[in-house]
Formats: structure tokens, sequence, C-alpha cells
């Protein structure tokens, strides 16, 4: 049977010497869609997130991708199967070329992490070619030749979400894809992450409540380690559990 949920979640709990960060947290999140996760600090998103990367292990509850039970399995294996996060674990090696960066990442992707030096030329020119169109695909052809190290913030998250996508993740998950970024970086971003949720599903952690309305299809709103709400983020924002959970800790 073909499962058109990408990722689920059920009854999902995190405990840490007995304190539970995730107490029964149920998703369903359809494939080729975008679902921001959202919440007051301390409310289970970041948690929750490694949960569904498997960085964590859950106490107890079980998470499917597209079907299949992922709950035993280790962080690369999910990776294998697809489900790929950005932006925490940075894959840029900042004294190399942006296109050396994507170049591996493709490279690795393909060949894995063992080093072939008798690779042929062919397959290097491909590598180089696919890597240029990947770039160019996230606005970043004119950087190729510049040093990862200096490129502006921004540029940098494009160039992270460029090494994601050789990975060709069918699950793209980003945590807090708009931190620290300038407004103008947020629009391009924003704008590229519209882009790259085309024919792929996208989960994110996300502070910034515009980039949610702007982007998410459906919105899950955690507080206490529980959904309080969840749908489209017209519905959410208006609230009364979400506005007090939000207010709440405005004034804590
Ligand atoms: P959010 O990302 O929504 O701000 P977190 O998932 O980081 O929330 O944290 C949820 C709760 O779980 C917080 O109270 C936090 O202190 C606690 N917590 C998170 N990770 C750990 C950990 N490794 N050990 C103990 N408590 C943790
Ligand atoms: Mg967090």
């Amino acid at each position: 049977m073909v499962d058109d949920i990408a990722l689920r979640a059920s009854g999902l709990i995190m405990e840490f010497k007995g304190f539970r960060a995730v107490d029964g947290v149920d998703l369903a999140i359809p494939r080729g869609t975008i679902h921001a996760l959202i919440g007051p600090n301390g409310a289970g998103k970041s948690t929750c997130f490694n949960l569904l990367t498997k960085v964590l292990t859950p106490t107890a509850g079980a998470i499917h991708f597209e079907g299949r039970d992922i709950t035993g399995l280790s962080p690369a294996n999910v990776a294998r199967l697809g489900i790929v996060r950005s932006f925490q674990i940075s894959a840029v090696f900042g004294t190399m070329t942006v296109l050396e960066n994507v170049r591996i990442a493709l490279q690795r992707h393909r060949h894995g992490d063992s080093w072939d030096f008798w690779r042929s030329d062919r397959v290097l020119a491909h590598l180089h070619e696919e890597a240029l169109a990947l770039l160019a695909s996230v606005g970043l052809a004119d950087y190729a030749g510049h040093v990862a190290n200096d490129l502006p913030y921004g540029r940098k998250r494009a160039l992270e979400i460029a090494t994601t996508l050789a990975l060709e993740p069918r699950v793209l998950l980003l945590d807090e894809p708009m931190a620290g970024m300038t407004q103008e970086d947020v629009t391009r971003i924003s704008a590229l992450i519209r882009k790259v949720a085309v024919g792929r599903t996208v989960v994110m952690v996300e502070h910034n409540l515009s980039v949610v309305a702007d982007l998410s299809d459906r919105i899950t709103v955690l507080a206490r380690g529980k959904i309080l709400a969840e749908g489209e983020y017209a519905d959410v924002a208006r609230d009364p559990r979400v506005i007090e959970a939000y207010i709440g800790v405005a004034h804590a």
C-alpha cells in the first residue's frame, strides 16, 4: 500500500530524566507539502525535529516514512532513505570553493565516502556540470569560484541548501532556516525554499511567523510538548489557545 503521508508520527513521547519534552505528538504530513512546527520556547519543537531526523530515539511512539516504520533506524539510514536535514549540521567546508562544496556533496552521495582516485575524467566532468546546475538553481552561479567562508550569510545558507539537495532528499527538514538573517536574505531564502519544495516534502521549525504564514500549507503549534492546534495559518493564528500560549510567554 502506498501511503500518501510522507512522514507520520504516532504517539511520540520523549522523556529526559522523567521530564516529557514531547508528550504524545501525532503528525501526518502529506507528500509534497510544506509543514511548519511552531510554538513558544521550550515547546518541544527541536526535540520533535530531532526525533523526526532520528538524532533522538523516542521513549515511546513510532515514526513512519511513506508507510515504513523508521523508528529504529539511525540518522544515516533515514538520510539514505531521503529524509535529510539542513542547516544545523553544516555540510559546508569553509576553505573550499562553493563549486567544490557542491561537487563533493554530489560525489559522496553517488559514490559514498570511499575515495576513488581512479575516477575517470568523464565522471568528474559530469559531476562538475551537475554541481554548476545545482548552484544555478539556488542562485549561486556567480559565486562558484568563491571560497565558502567569504560568502555573505544568506548566500552561505543557499550553499547549504545546495549541498543538501545534492543528497536528493524526498523529505527536507529545516531547523530555523531564517535564524540570523537580514530581511533581504529572508525574502531570498523563502523563495528558494518554495522552489526546492516542489515535488518534495518540507518540514520546518521556524520562529519568523510571517515566513511560516507565507510558506506553509499546514502548521502544528506545540506548547509544553503537546499539540495545541493544527491547520492552516489563518486558522491557527486566531485560535485563542495559540494566542494565549504566545502571549503567556511574551509576558513571562
Ligand atoms: P523548543 O525547541 O520548542 O524551544 P526544546 O525541544 O528544545 O524546545 O525543549 C523542550 C523542553 O525539553 C525544554 O524544557 C528543554 O529544557 C527540555 N530539553 C530539551 N532537550 C533536553 C535534554 N537533552 N535534556 C533535558 N531536557 C531537555
Ligand atoms: Mg528549539
